[in-house]
């Protein structure tokens, strides 16, 4: 029996309708797995939970169980993952997709050393708001289905180039209709109309703009950085989401040292995100609390800037998530294993840190535990490589290792041939 590609469905709950196994679920086992990556260290070796030789089986939308190969019990379908490495499917929790415009010359002039006066933020601002709905819905599909055929299975979906009332509720239930993890960055820069009235937008985003965004958001998140919001108006915005029930991170020590890391240790943010430019009291702050240290190493790649140190970060204890941080400006690349490939070279983390980062870590900067890993009830979020050994993401950067993607127990990317 052929297992072809099953037709694309938007929907990550469809289940096949029949046949029906004895729980009421279509089973499908994937066996003959080099290498399992659980993120469990109770079933397998290391922090990654290593398995070798093992078989999964997805009932449904969810993992049902996991183990060697040799002891899979029967299921309706089997597939021969031919000697090659599952992982859980990538985490992302940092993207900007909800945007219209293009910004090549801006990159291109600042990779060919010639100066470039654009209106960075401003310039993808004023395309935003100028698109339509379909436009900007569709270009988010684009980058959610890009970023899915590279491994990715969560997306965490900001909105931030709308920058007016209006603009960010249509930016975030946009992002809505693709991803659960939505998150109001309306304090992404000072909307250009109060340039010289920061603290009267600081007033619309914690008032009117919010009361429009937080039905359609999860998460609440500021820039905090010179030339957008210090860390006085960051706290006044992230308190009065969290009023509202949004959850706090924070685009944290980008471009320079400040109070963001710390700011959002002491709020409880889920993340600090970018984290490169950090002092030792905030390596403390962050090894002492739960906030996530999510570094996303598109952005220093893109700009020519020097990496966060994320060894330093993991010496000390601090949990580290990676991300892309899709987005038109500053790292336009939906890639995690690009990352990962960045993470391992420049960033000094190993491989199996790396990886971790990418799955359970972003998970843990989502505050989720049904992802990010490949362990009974989890959902059925899989990433078949072409390779036998999950390090292959680091060893063969840029190379499409991807063969397959299961989403929600539904084979999204990539064809299998029965076992
Ligand atoms: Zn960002």
């Amino acid at each position: 029996m052929s297992h072809q590609p099953h037709p694309h469905t938007h929907t990550p709950l469809a289940a096949p309708a029949a046949p029906t196994g004895p729980r009421g679920a279509d089973t499908t086992a994937i066996t003959g797995i080099a290498r399992l990556v659980t993120n469990d260290p109770v079933l397998g070796e290391g922090p990654l939970g290593l398995i070798q030789d093992a078989a999964v089986v997805i009932e449904g939308d969810r993992i049902a169980w996991v183990g060697p190969s040799s002891a899979a019990p029967a299921t309706d379908n089997r597939v021969d993952a031919q000697g090659r490495a599952v992982i859980p499917g990538f985490v992302d929790s940092h993207s900007h997709l909800v945007f219209a415009g293009d910004r090549t010359e801006e990159f291109n002039a600042r990779m060919s050393g010639r100066p470039y006066s654009a209106g960075g933020i401003r310039t993808t601002v004023t395309a935003t708001r100028a698109a339509s709905r379909n436009v900007l819905h569709a270009g988010v599909g684009r980058y959610v289905a890009e970023a899915r055929r590279q491994g990715t299975t969560t997306i965490e979906i900001k909105s931030g180039y709308g920058l007016t009332v209006d603009h960010e509720a249509r930016s975030l239930e946009i992002a809505a209709a693709h991803t659960d993890e939505t998150t109001y960055l309306g304090a992404h820069i000072v909307a250009p109309e109060f340039a010289d009235r920061p603290d009267a937008y600081v007033e619309l985003v914690t008032g009117p703009m919010l009361d429009a965004c937080a039905p359609h958001a999860r998460w609440i998140d500021v820039f905090c950085e010179q030339g957008a919001f210090d860390g006085d108006q960051a706290r006044t915005i992230l308190a009065a989401g969290a009023a509202r029930g949004l959850i706090p991170r924070v685009h944290a020590n980008q471009l320079s040292h400040g109070p963001g890391v710390q700011l959002a240790v002491e709020l409880g943010a889920a993340s600090a995100d970018h984290c490169t430019h950090l002092t030792e009291k905030d390596i403390e702050a962050l090894a002492g609390g739960s906030t996530v240290a999510t570094l996303l190493p598109g952005a220093e790649f893109s700009t020519r800037a020097v990496y966060p140190d994320a060894r330093r970060l993991l010496d000390a204890g601090v949990t580290v998530a990676l991300s892309p941080d899709c987005n038109p400006g500053s790292s336009f690349t939906s890639s995690m294993p690009f990352c990962i490939a960045v993470a391992v070279r420049d960033m000094r983390m190993t491989p199996d840190e790396a990886v971790w980062a990418a799955t359970a870590g972003g998970a843990l900067a989502l505050r989720r535990t049904d992802v990010g890993r490949i362990t009974p009830g989890a959902r059925a979020d899989l990433v078949l490589l072409d390779a036998p050994s999950h390090v292959h993401l680091a060893y063969r950067p840029g190379v499409p290792l991807v063969a397959a993607v299961w989403q929600g127990g539904s084979l999204e990317t990539g064809s299998l041939t029965a076992g």
